[in-house]
Parts: structure tokens; sequence; C-alpha cells
């Protein structure tokens, strides 16, 4: 999504979670908790937009499903037997409520909703063709746009111009949309983003991840398929195939890092991808130690798969508390180096005198790092080795995984060396892309011809036109109206 604010104009990021059901009692109630699993995937506004029959009812606000969606009396307002959710997570700047999802317009076909994870990379330059137009927006996220090209499409039914519409949208994408007879699922042509369809009893399920499923105690039915559209409404499930099949491109940082270790995508454990990554991982950067260290939470699986194919053993050396988010959510630089503190504590009995691997998903600024070798250190250990379960991180991401521009980025700057001396550790290895892609189940390593999935963070081979970035387009703000929440 596109967000702009006084103080973020440039920022064209977020990272978001999706639900929808259709045809159940306690519609809202369960998008509440399939969006209390999702949480991961977004924690800084929520959103339910449902329909009764009669109305549509929403309820939006900052902060966390349970900060939001805790009262009889919330969950009771979004009446109605269908409903769609949202969870996003932007990082810097101030969150502003006119772009919290889902996203309703009344059109002249009556209401429909909108919610959307992935960001668009032409979003800009469709918006500034319609405000030319003398099109209005209301908010300032690359969603309102999809609504936008709905409203204006020639074509005759609900369906036709939903199709019409995405078909000129670039990007990563995967929708959920209520209209007064339809939910509705979308995943965008390469499949960028997740979403998988599921059943309870007699209603259909949509979601980020299976783990909203396993909430609800909703049966997984399938993956939604890269570029299909699925409808469900009174007559069961429609599949559309609106564009022109082609080989997928499913983000491999949602294996890495971002989806729940506990859900399936693409027909594939996270917990299960996660430990071949960390094995193969010990394989490629092995070095003698005495034992392995997870990074909590993200590095556990990763850590695993490295002591057991390093035979080491595993120990917790850094304990994390729960009781905080992401590190990721402090907008400054000093508050995330005091987020870091917060949030882990080094375990001695693990750590003092050992040789220590320590095992991370991913270096984006080194902030984490440096702090938390720092504290390994302290706390006795002879040695650190880090060890990180993905290649340098060296390329944005324009299609919704929150990274810094290129700039911050360290591994665009500095050689591994360098990040090594500025880290502080003894020796510093990230698993190569081939090893990475070898661990995806790509014996042949990345086949640069057609590579399995989106790794463009890492290689800056970015599966779609990039229009708005090419166009320079991404610093021009979007509003003059400063919203004061
Ligand atoms: P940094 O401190 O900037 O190097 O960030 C690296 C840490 O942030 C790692 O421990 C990752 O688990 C975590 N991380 C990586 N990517 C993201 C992301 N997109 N959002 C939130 N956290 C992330």
């Amino acid at each position: 999504m596109i967000t702009s604010n006084s103080l973020d104009d440039d920022k064209l990021r977020e990272e978001c979670g999706v639900f929808g059901v259709f045809n159940h009692e306690d519609s809202a109630a369960l998008t509440t908790l399939g969006l209390h699993a999702l949480q991961h995937r977004g924690q800084e506004a929520a959103g339910i937009v449902a329909y009764d029959g009669d109305h549509f009812h929403i309820h939006r606000a900052k902060g966390q499903v349970g900060d939001n969606f805790n009262t009889p009396d919330v969950i009771g307002r979004l009446r109605g037997h269908m409903s769609i959710g949202h969870v996003r997570y932007s990082t810097t700047g101030d969150s502003i409520l006119r772009n919290v999802q889902p996203l309703f317009a009344d059109f002249a076909f009556g209401g429909l909703a909108v919610a959307q994870n992935g960001n668009l990379t032409n979003a800009r330059a469709l918006r500034a063709r319609m405000v030319a137009d003398g099109q209005l927006f209301q908010s300032t996220t690359d969603t309102e746009v999809i609504i936008h090209l709905i409203a204006k499409s020639r074509s005759t039914g609900l369906v036709d111009r939903i199709v019409d519409a995405i078909t000129h949208l670039e990007g990563a994408y995967s929708l959920v949309l209520i209209s007064r007879k339809k939910v509705i699922g979308i995943r965008d042509p390469l499949g960028i983003r997740p979403l998988v369809l599921g059943k309870l009893e007699d209603s259909f399920v949509l979601a980020s991840e299976t783990c909203a499923f396993d909430i609800i105690g909703a049966d997984f039915i399938r993956d939604i398929a890269p570029g299909e559209m699925v409808v469900l409404d009174e007559n069961g499930i429609e599949s559309h195939r609106p564009f022109p099949q082609q080989p997928s491109r499913f983000c491999i940082f949602e294996f890495i890092y971002f989806a729940r270790p506990d859900s399936n995508v693409e027909g594939r454990s996270v917990y299960n991808a996660r430990k071949s990554i960390g094995a193969q991982l010990a394989r490629e950067t092995g070095v003698p130690a005495d034992v392995v260290v997870p990074v909590p939470d993200s590095g556990v699986p990763a850590a695993m798969g490295y002591a057991e194919a390093a035979s080491l053993p595993f120990e917790l050396g850094i304990i994390r508390n729960h009781y905080i988010g992401r590190t990721f959510i402090e907008p400054a630089d000093q508050i995330r180096h005091l987020g870091v503190k917060l949030k882990h504590n080094p375990n001695r009995e693990a750590l003092n005198g050992k040789r220590v691997v320590l095992v991370d998903d991913s270096i984006v600024r080194g902030t984490t790092s440096t702090k938390l070798v720092e504290m390994v250190r302290r706390a006795g250990a002879r040695e650190v080795h880090m060890r990180i379960s993905s290649p340098p991180t060296d390329h944005s991401c324009f299609y919704g995984i929150d990274t810094p521009e290129r700039e911050k980025l360290l591994a665009a700057k500095h050689s591994v060396q360098e990040m090594a001396a500025h880290i502080g550790v003894d020796s510093l290895a990230f698993i190569s892309i081939h090893g990475l892609h070898r661990a995806m189940g790509e014996p042949g390593g990345r086949n640069s011809a057609m590579p399995q999935f989106c790794d463009a963070c890492f290689t800056g081979d970015y599966p779609t036109p990039l229009t708005d970035h090419d166009h320079g387009s991404m610093g021009d703000q979007l509003s003059l109206l400063e919203e004061t929440v």
C-alpha cells in the first residue's frame, strides 16, 4: 500500500494480513480470531467489514486486534453472515486512520469493501492519471486505486468489473473483497503474496496463512492459485483465471521470516522450510563451535536445522520478552536500539565460555545483530560466529515486505567482511542464493532463467515492472491533509 504522511512521504511499504468469511452466523467473531492469528503480519492497525443483508458495518482502529475487537459490543455491531478483515503494519511515521483497511465504497451497483496484502508498483502512476481525470481520493493507500478502477470500469457485473480493474495493476496483491452477495479472493498473476482457501462446516474462509484456519477449526482446502480469482457466494465456489498462466514467483522471504512457522504456504510447511534452510546454512558455512543459539523467535527453526546438520547442541542462549512488539515497530533509530535491549536477555548458563554460532534469519540495518552480539559477549561467550539463513539483503522490496530504502541496508553498502566488523563478530556468513533455492527444493540451485520464487531483495531481479520507482514518483506527496489521531 502507498503510505504517505508528513513524516514519511516517500515510503511505499507495508506488510499486511487478510481474512474473509462467507456464510457463517458468527462471521465477525471468526474474522476477529483469524486476524488475531495473522497479527504477526501487521500490528499497527486492524479493520473488519461485515454485511448483514441490509447494511455494511465497519470497525477500523489503530493498534492490535485484541485491543480493538475485544468486546461483545464491537463484534455484535459487525452483524452479518459474511465479513472480511485486515491487519496492517507500517514501520515508520504516523499511521493514518483513513488508510486503515478494509476500504469501503458505495458504487452504482452497491457497496464493496476491499482489503489488500502486498504493494502495487504502478499505483502512483494510475492514481496520478485518475486524479488528473477528476477522481478524488480519500486515502493514500494503493488499495483505493483498485476501488477507483472498479468504479470506472465499463464492464457489467461485479466480477467483470473487478477483472477489468485488476488487469491494470502491476506488483503484488492478495485481495479479499466483500459485496452484498459475494466474498472474493484474488492473487496477483505471479502469486507473490499468499492467500489460502478453507472450509468450516458450510462456510468458506480465505486467509493469508493457514494458521488463521487452525484457530477457528477450519479445514484447509487449497492455495488460491497465482492469477486466480475465487468467488464465494450462495452458489458455492467459482474460480476465474483472468490472466494468461505464467510461472509463479512466490516471495521467498515469507518462508525465511515473514509467515508463521506453523503455517503451510504454497504446499509447504514453513517450519520445515526454515529447518532445511538452516541445515543448508550449516553445510555451507560450518565453523568449529560448542553451541548453536537462535535469535528468538524468527531464528529458531533455522538454528534447529543448523544444529542438527552440524551435530552441535542447540541452546536457548537468548531469551525473548514476548510482551513487546517487534523491534521494527519503533520508528527512530535510538528507540529501535533500545527496543532490542527491552526485548532480549542473554542466558549466561548457555553462553559462558562457549564458542557460539548465533543464527538469525536476516540482517537488514544491522541494529539487532550488533546489540545481540555485544550482549552474548558480555554474557561470557568466547567466540561469536553469526550465521544468517538468508543471503545478504541488498535490495529493497517493493512488494509488501518492509525494507528500508537501499542506502539503509547494511549489505548494500558493505562487504560481508565489513559487516562482520560492524557487528563485532569473529565471523559472519550468509546462506548462498543457490543454497537457499536448493534448500527450497531446487536441486540445481537458483535457475536464473526461471526462478521459482521472488528473491528480489537478495538478487535485484524484480519480477514485475517498477513503474512508480522508475518514473521517480515515489517521493511525490499524495495528500496535503494531515490527520491528528
Ligand atoms: P536489523 O536490526 O535492521 O538488521 O533487522 C534484522 C532483524 O529484523 C532480524 O532479526 C529479523 O528477524 C528482523 N526482520 C527482518 N526483516 C524484517 C521485516 N521486514 N520486518 C520486521 N522485522 C524484520
